[in-house]
């Protein structure tokens, strides 16, 4: 048994090694490093993959929040309503940019923005809600799309998470994560669902203005050569990482499913076990499993971690602490009350190894030291 990584970017590499490494090559002896043919492909590819108007590749994801932001106008004050429960990106960029985050909870079983919660928070000053597609399924985007359209906010897809899911609409219409918000990010990060060697990311819009805007605003703010209509910022994507998008994206539907089939043998093996939750794919929504998510009940969490870790496996808390805890975006006024599910949540989520290329033996070995741990 090959030695189980929480990431197995290495496995995945070998099986794609003649052409990602002539993908590369070739980039190096055209020596178009930046702005080559290889990025505007992959920017056309992802919006026939996607079925969006507009992708615009930057250089990270937590760029592509802070382009995407800005190209939507947010004055300093503006509140923004996110989950509690995500990655900090979400919420720095909103800290950056003199916006007010404006964190809710999210429900236990899908680890998503919590509806109730977001419809609570609305005030005067709400400009925009920022869903995030947590560890790999959409959160619940037809009431969120309903809420912004009563309120006349922007819904910014934080998708990060989930390239390749798909949300399915109550009149049965299917739309991919990351294509039915006003604006939507993504992350190229290497052990994101569709990663590349370095960090990239993406915008992606079906609005001709907004697209022609963010696309601006990661050039720079330039608007033609050397003319500076806006404020911008340097955000690009390398020829080097769109040649390495190029070969992965056609392979993305095949790592979704083969995420989901270490998904499945993981909900096989602890199906009803009485202190192991497994996560729920819900009815509106693929799940591509960014990440499998546990939750053990009874104060175990702690001790299972450091027994897998004793036992050689990989494992981590996504998150520990919630960002209405945080020191950087901890706020007076946010009351614990509303916090219950993230305060739970960071006590007894545990995430197990992930990723495109599992071993059934490893899988055997992951799942019974899960399950010999509370045996014990
Ligand atoms: C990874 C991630 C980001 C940031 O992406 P980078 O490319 O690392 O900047 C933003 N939001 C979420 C939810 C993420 O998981």
């Amino acid at each position: 048994m090959n030695k189980i990584q929480m990431v197995d970017l290495k496995s995945q590499y070998n099986k794609i090694k003649p052409q990602i490494d002539e993908a590369i090559l070739n980039v190096v002896e055209s020596t178009s490093f930046i702005n080559g043919p290889e990025v505007k492909e992959f920017q056309t590819s992802l919006e026939k993959y996607l079925d969006v108007k507009h992708v615009i590749p930057c250089a990270n994801g937590t760029d592509a929040l802070q382009i995407a932001m800005m190209a939507l106008d947010l004055q300093p004050g503006d509140e923004i309503i996110t989950s509690d429960f995500t990655f900090a990106a979400t919420v720095e960029v909103i800290a950056l940019l003199k916006l007010t985050p404006v964190l809710v909870d999210v429900y236990p079983d899908t680890f998503n923005i919590n509806i109730e919660a977001v419809k609570k928070a609305i005030t005067p000053k709400t400009k925009a809600i920022v869903p995030v597609h947590l560890f790999g399924q959409c959160a619940d985007m037809e009431p969120i799309l309903n809420l912004a359209k009563e309120h006349n906010l922007y819904v910014i897809e934080d998708n990060a998470q989930a390239i390749g899911a798909v949300y399915t609409f109550s009149d049965g219409t299917k739309k991919k994560a990351g294509t039915m918000g006003s604006i939507c990010t993504t992350s190229f990060f290497p052990s994101k669902n569709l990663g590349c060697y370095g960090d990239g990311g993406a915008i992606f819009t079906n609005n001709d203005v907004l697209a022609q805007k963010t696309r601006s605003i990661a050039n720079h703010g330039m608007a033609q050569r050397y003319y500076y209509d806006r404020l911008g910022v340097n955000s690009r994507l390398d020829s080097i990482q769109a040649a390495i998008l190029n070969v992965k994206l056609p392979l993305l539907n095949s790592y979704c499913d083969a995420r989901r089939k270490a998904a499945t043998y993981y909900n096989n093996a602890f199906a009803n076990h009485p202190k192991i939750i497994t996560p729920i794919t819900s009815d509106f929504s693929t799940h591509v499993f960014h990440q499998y998510t546990l939750r053990i009940i009874n104060s175990e969490r702690n001790a299972l971690h450091q027994y897998l870790l004793e036992h050689q496996i990989p494992n981590a808390i996504y998150y520990p602490v919630p960002l209405h805890s945080q020191k950087a975006y901890g706020n007076l006024h946010y009351k614990e009350d509303n916090f219950k599910t993230t305060n739970e949540l960071v006590k007894t989520v545990i995430s197990l190894p992930m990723h495109t290329e599992f071993e059934e033996e490893q899988l055997q070995y992951i799942t019974q030291t899960v399950l010999s741990f509370f045996k014990n």
